[in-house]
């Protein structure tokens, strides 16, 4: 057999497209090829199990080598073969339709393109001037051929001798791709794309330490795990499986939490094996580790549109043949078959957590901290997670006992709710710096959750809207009695004059801080509540808080922090700066401010307690202190 012919396409040329267009993601040339080559010994496997093949099967590992001296990389299995008349079908037919407009499309994503048109094959052009196959059909009485084409249509093909059956594709590696023709970048690429193919792959020889150098063993170097867990029955599995597993996916990562085995048969097929990995600090947040396999082939790390974006946050793989692959990834969030698939996996986890907080629920407090961020991003970007997840999610207060949400409210029912029927939940999201205000609080027999985490406050903000009649307000954003209000204010009786005397006295002894402003508030707290107390409110504490973590609202984020300098006008302190003021001009008011030690004690002790008095003003305050002493 010899002849030679043009490729069928139905565009011009199909070989510029592929090197011109296909230029990011070279690399998964290698992944197609070898996945071939797994596919056509897995077909033989078939065959033979059905008694279709007589012959022995012998070993059937698929055997990767470079020869950098020739510049080729081969890939060669003992599969089924091709005989001339398939690789007329399977190879030099390629049916190519609207292509110009879908090539114009996914220019830039190789993945689409190969997967459109069954490219897989043809990827070797991304890469190499030349591409061989020669091959030996299972059959009786077939003879082996040798393909070849350069990158042109025009191919030849012609009867060779080949001694073992089943297919070498001989890539004659370009020069702009020459790093395919070293062994590390080879090395590295398997372990990437083909970590888990279901038969061995062979990339050289086992290397040992002897006599201080590395030398060449006889043993096969297997690069992949051919039956990775996520295949296995869970009941067949340890504990130990599963962490081994972990440290495979991720070395020299810590210990992940907890683990959910997927498996399911209908209405989709999906396996794998979701981690929720430790989260020590909030700079750990990492997305996209989740890798997407489709029967055991590597295809991504970027699993976004395939599960909610909450569960980006977890470890560990997903398999499936039913993620279409070839598409974008808008397209991909439409899919039905995605759809159920996300579904899904948001259902085992809430699943999977709702397990582990019903049996060992001190497990489930203890892992809390790092569990959080999953819980809470879930229940703020999805509806149906949030429905489940509100019965295990936790509130930890400042003595760091954790409460369920029901349970939380059963217990500060009685004692915060204001006037107006309102639930008052305080919180505080600094235990050291908010020590005054949190102390506070307790003494009137409050509680007081710690909202440290920095999903807090938006959960705070869903929080509002769920629950009924509720209000979360942080204990600094006012003074003790006003947070939760259970009686009317007591009258402020100062004239406008008055105040206005006060306020010179006061404000002219702040220091100016960056970005920071005061205004004076008036308050009959009782002759027994402290002096002068610095607050911020709420509302807009937190709208600044939330636009630095959004874009789009610097707005927000430019404006000064505001904060109340509040006094208690039934304090003996203040009513003595009250007299002591009265009827005074402007400007004596302020001499008098700047000499008086009370104002200016009171001042920084208000500062003090919120953690603002800083630099030259503290000490001053030591220094001004040590003198009264
Ligand atoms: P796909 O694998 O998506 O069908 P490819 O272009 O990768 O598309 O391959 C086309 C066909 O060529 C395959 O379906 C298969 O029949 C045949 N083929 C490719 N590689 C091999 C191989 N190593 N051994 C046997 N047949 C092969």
């Amino acid at each position: 057999m010899q002849h030679s012919g043009k490729i069928g396409v139905t565009t011009d040329n199909i070989f510029p497209i592929i090197k011109k267009f296909l230029y990011s993601d070279h690399e998964i040339f290698l992944r197609e090829l070898v996945s071939n080559a797994v596919d056509a010994t897995q077909k033989l496997k078939t065959l033979s199990s059905l008694g279709e093949f007589k012959g022995e099967l012998g070993d059937l590992s698929v055997k990767v080598s470079v020869d950098a001296e020739k510049g080729t990389l081969t890939i060669s299995d003992r599969g089924i073969g091709m005989t001339g008349e398939e690789i007329d079908k399977y190879i030099n037919q390629i049916a190519l339709s609207s292509a110009n407009e879908f090539l114009d499309k996914y220019k830039n994503d190789a993945n689409s393109i190969i997967g459109h048109f069954g490219l897989g094959f043809y990827s070797a052009f991304m890469v190499s001037k030349k591409v061989e196959i020669v091959t030996q059909s299972y059959k009786d009485e077939t003879e082996a051929v040798k393909w070849s084409c350069d990158g042109t249509p025009n191919y030849t093909i012609e009867s060779v001798e080949k001694a073992d059956r089943g297919t070498d594709i001989i890539l004659y590696i370009d020069d702009e791709n020459k790093n395919f023709l070293e062994n590390a970048e080879i090395d590295k690429l398997l372990k990437k794309y083909c970590h888990f193919l279901p038969i061995p792959i062979v990339f050289g020889r086992k290397t040992e330490w002897k006599d201080g150098k590395s030398v060449e063993t006889d043993e096969d170097n297997v690069i992949n795990d051919t039956n990775p867990i996520w295949n296995r029955k869970p009941t067949d599995l340890t504990d130990e499986d599963y962490k081994k597993f972990y440290q495979e996916l991720y070395p020299f990562s810590d210990e992940p939490m907890f683990w959910i085995h997927l498996n399911v048969d209908y209405p989709f097929k999906l396996t794998g094996i979701l981690y929720f990995p430790k989260i020590k600090s909030n700079i750990d947040f990492q997305k996209n580790k989740i890798q997407l396999y489709s029967n055991q082939v590597y295809v991504t790390d970027s699993v976004e549109g395939i599960v909610p974006e909450f569960l980006t946050l977890m470890h560990g793989v997903i398999d499936s043949p039913d993620i279409p692959l070839n598409v974008s990834r808008s397209y991909l969030q439409s899919d039905q078959n995605v759809k159920k698939i996300s579904s899904y996996i948001t259902r085992k986890v809430a699943d999977r957590l709702e397990e582990i907080f019903k049996n060992d629920r001190s497990q489930y407090e203890e892992k809390w901290d790092s569990l959080k961020l999953f819980v809470e991003y879930g229940m703020l970007t999805d509806e149906k997670f949030y429905e489940r997840a509100q019965k295990i999610c936790l509130l930890k207060n400042t003595e760091g006992k954790y409460f369920t949400f029901e349970e939380y409210k059963t217990l500060i029912e009685s004692n915060q709710t204001d006037k107006e029927g309102n639930l008052i939940y305080l919180y505080a999201s600094d235990k050291t710096d908010q020590y005054t205000y949190i102390n506070n609080v307790r003494e009137k027999g409050y509680d007081v959750i710690l909202f440290d985490g920095q999903l807090d406050v938006h959960l705070a903000g869903l929080l509002e809207q769920k629950f009924e009649k509720s209000r979360f307000v942080r204990v600094d954003s006012d003074v003790a009695d006003n947070l939760i209000k259970k009686e009317d204010d007591a009258e402020v009786k100062l004239t406008d004059k008055q105040k206005e005397e006060l306020n010179e006295a006061f404000s002219s002894q702040l220091p100016t801080i960056d970005k920071v402003m005061f205004t004076v508030d008036y308050k009959a707290l009782g002759e027994n509540s402290k002096p002068v107390q610095i607050t911020q409110n709420e509302f807009s504490r937190r709208m600044k808080e939330m636009s630095a973590m959004q874009s789009g609202f610097s707005f927000y984020g430019e404006m000064p922090d505001s904060y109340s300098l509040v006094l208690n006008i039934d304090n003996p302190l203040i009513k003595k700066v009250i007299s002591d003021v009265d009827g005074k001009e402007k400007d004596a008011i302020t001499e008098y401010a700047a000499n008086s030690a009370v104002v200016r004690q009171l001042v920084d002790l208000a500062l003090l307690a919120n953690n603002m008095l800083k630099g030259e003003a503290l000490s001053n305050f030591i220094n001004r202190s040590i003198g009264l002493i």
